[in-house]
């Protein structure tokens, strides 16, 4: 059974087909620059690259791309579309509603229209790749949405609210809803069976997905029981281009000063702050990492700032879950920068955790990087988000 799974952004739509016998990557590509001018890539499982730059002025004809590469040209990996059993798609808010992968239908589709509002860069593309799907390969084919909120439901109500007045929240949902729920689930349900014990029972851990957006989640029995995104994805500690949590003041404060509109604001603290605000250098860590190497005092500062940020974190995580058994690294920075992993290690020195230095000298690949006498165990997992959206779209349809 061979199953698409589907990434849309605003103007990206990411793909990659998956035969589930064996778990295999078949093909895998990437639209760019949808409504700009358009760039496509595809690749195969066995190593052929089709790459052009091709017309795309939205979803719908990039989907036509994605389909013509599967069934002809170089990169054909198919007889016939027949063959693509099922289409899971990434969607980005799922709302207090769903704790759980469900297939789309009519509902979910108004479901996820009406979060658009919770969610407004994000669910309008992920509709767009849904419908896109739908023009290309017919009503017929079962489509799954699996919500990158979902995996945080379990959280307490004392975890997901804000101290605003209770109205805001029923009038609006405004509250803590947490993102990167498919990563957090796919390591964390790993390093269960790495501990031993399968269903996550009596375990407590921390995630930690580190990538351009990041975030860490608390987990208790294998429930999540908080995390460090909220509302939106701006929440938390600094990312790539995110500020990540400041004092809500400082909101008004500035958009007063610069005469900012709400949209300006969000462009603000979205595009321009976090380690790329901070340094004037780069939100790419390989960036800022070579600038703290020639030197800038800024670059550092960026760093330095986002470890005690995470530090500060772990411990508050470390108190709501009682302790600590084990903590774990993913995503493009989590998965290979061994800097920040060592020191943020080091900085939990107070919990026992002992770093396996050598261990930890590796880039991408599942490892653990504690001593065997270390009081919490630390692991480098890599993540699988498509794998994940496969496994779902499989099991429900
Ligand atoms: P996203 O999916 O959120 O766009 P990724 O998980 O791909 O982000 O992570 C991107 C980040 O990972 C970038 O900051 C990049 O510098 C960092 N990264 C990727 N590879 C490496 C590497 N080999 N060494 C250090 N950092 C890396």
């Amino acid at each position: 059974m061979k199953i698409l799974v589907i990434n849309a952004g605003s103007s990206s739509l990411k793909y990659q087909l998956i035969d589930m016998e064996g778990e295999q990557v078949v093909a895998k590509g990437l639209c760019e620059r949808i409504g700009i001018d358009g760039r496509f890539t595809h690749k195969t499982g066995d190593g052929r690259v089709v790459q052009k730059d091709v017309a795309m002025p939205d979803h719908t004809t990039a989907f036509e791309q994605v389909k013509q590469a599967l069934v002809s040209g170089e990169g054909k990996v198919v007889n016939d579309l027949s063959e693509v059993a099922a289409i899971g798609h990434r969607v980005v808010q799922g709302g207090a509603k769903y704790d759980k992968s469900v297939r789309i239908d009519e509902d979910v589709l108004k479901a996820v229209r009406e979060y658009e509002v919770l969610a407004p860069l994000h669910n309008p593309a992920c509709l767009k790749g849904i419908e896109a799907a739908t023009a290309a390969f017919g009503t017929e084919i079962p489509q799954v949405a699996v919500f990158d909120t979902a995996f945080h439901q379990t959280m307490p109500e004392v975890a997901y609210l804000w101290g605003l007045p209770y109205e805001c929240y029923e009038k609006y949902g405004v509250r803590r809803y947490g993102y990167h729920g498919t990563s957090h689930r796919f390591v964390s349900k790993r390093c269960f069976e790495l501990l031993g014990k399968p269903d996550g029972k009596g375990t407590r851990i921390i995630t930690c997905h580190l990538g351009n957006g990041s975030s860490l989640a608390a987990i208790r029995d294998g429930k999540v029981i908080d995390t460090t995104m909220g509302l939106t994805p701006l929440d938390g500690f600094l990312m790539g281009t995110r500020s990540g949590a400041i004092d809500p003041s400082a909101v008004t404060f500035i958009m007063e000063k610069e005469g900012l509109s709400p949209e300006e604001m969000d462009n603000l603290m979205n595009k321009k702050s976090g380690m790329l605000g901070i340094s004037g250098v780069s939100s790419d860590d390989r960036d800022i990492t070579a600038a703290m190497d020639a030197g800038n005092a800024r670059a550092k500062l960026a760093w330095d700032m986002r470890s005690y940020q995470i530090l500060k974190y772990i411990g508050g995580y470390v108190a709501a879950l009682g302790g600590l058994d084990a903590i774990v690294f993913t995503a493009g920075i989590g998965e290979n920068q061994d800097r920040l992993r060592a020191e943020l290690l080091e900085g939990l020195a107070y919990l026992g955790v002992k770093l396996d230095a050598e261990a930890n000298n590796v880039r991408g690949q599942e490892r653990e990087i504690t001593t065997a006498d270390s009081a919490v165990r630390a692991f480098i997992i890599p993540t699988n988000e498509e794998l994940v959206i496969a496994r779902d779209t499989k099991a429900l349809i």
